[in-house]
């Protein structure tokens, strides 16, 4: 797969450490909701550096691309791009890619999504789809975060879904909650699934995304409620390593 020089176009902060970085690429062939591309970095003695950032905008025909970067403070990419990359930068990626960890429009099935953390992106770049597609097919996210500040795109959740019955929103904190919520700080369990998200006998398809522990454990769930494992799809974003 060739590699593709996007220009930056906008950046946006959408927590003290994650940024979303829209990128315009002019030969850009079109992408699904889920997909993700390889960025990599070349410094001036040649060492480079790549790795996979799942696509946050929805499909369009203006060949812009948006990625949301969650920084690792001892990482070697991420800062880099929630810090020090400026607008009309030029960036090299390469993609999309991936074809069963997607959402497409024609889609008529009940939707199950489950985020930890920045695994909430291609779910996002779903929600967005949907919305602009036109599609009124029920989604129901569940969206494991450790505090209230680290939510990302929230303003945008909170619109989306209180225009549209058919999309819900369901938090769950792991370490601090907003003030009276109902629910200690926890890792998503049983109950809370069972109590959130679609049963298993309208056949949703679950999408799940997120760090490898959290996916392993929240897809486990699912299929403990019936949900049968073709049914349930899922993206790790755990290290990608150096990759040329
Ligand atoms: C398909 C796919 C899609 C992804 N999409 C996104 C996305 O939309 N947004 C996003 O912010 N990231 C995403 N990632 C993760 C991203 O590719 C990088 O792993 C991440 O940005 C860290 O890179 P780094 O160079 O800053 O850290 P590194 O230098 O690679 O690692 C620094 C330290 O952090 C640890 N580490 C590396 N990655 C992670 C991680 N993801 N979680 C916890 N610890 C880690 C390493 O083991 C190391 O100890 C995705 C990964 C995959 C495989």
């Amino acid at each position: 797969m060739t590699w593709r020089v996007g220009t930056v176009v906008a950046l946006n902060d959408e927590t003290a450490t994650a940024r979303t970085i829209t990128l315009k690429v002019p030969d850009w062939p079109g992408h699904v909701a889920g997909q993700h591309v390889d960025v990599r970095l070349t410094a001036s003695d040649g060492y480079s550096a790549a790795r996979s950032y799942s696509i946050a905008s929805a499909p369009n025909s203006e060949g812009r691309v948006e990625i949301t970067v969650e920084r690792l403070p001892s990482g070697e990419v991420s800062p880099y791009l929630t810090q020090v990359v400026a607008v009309s930068d030029r960036l090299e990626l390469r993609g999309p890619i991936g074809g069963w960890f997607v959402w497409h429009a024609q889609q008529t099935e009940p939707i199950q999504l489950i985020a930890g953390g920045s695994g909430i992106v291609p779910l996002m770049a779903m929600i967005r789809s949907r919305a602009s597609a036109g599609s009124a097919v029920g989604f129901r996210l569940l969206y494991s975060v450790r505090e209230p500040s680290a939510i990302l795109y929230r303003d945008e959740l909170r619109a989306r879904s209180d225009q549209e019955r058919s999309l819900t929103v369901t938090y769950a904190y792991t370490r601090t909650t907003p003030k009276d919520w109902p629910r200690p700080p926890g890792r998503i369990d049983a109950a809370l699934v069972a109590n959130t998200s679609w049963p298993s006998k309208l056949s949703p398809t679950c999408y799940v995304c997120g760090p490898t522990p959290f996916v392993e454990s929240a897809s486990g769930l699912l299929s403990d409620f019936g949900n049968s494992p073709d049914k349930i799809r899922t993206e790790r974003f755990g290290p990608t390593g150096d990759r040329k």
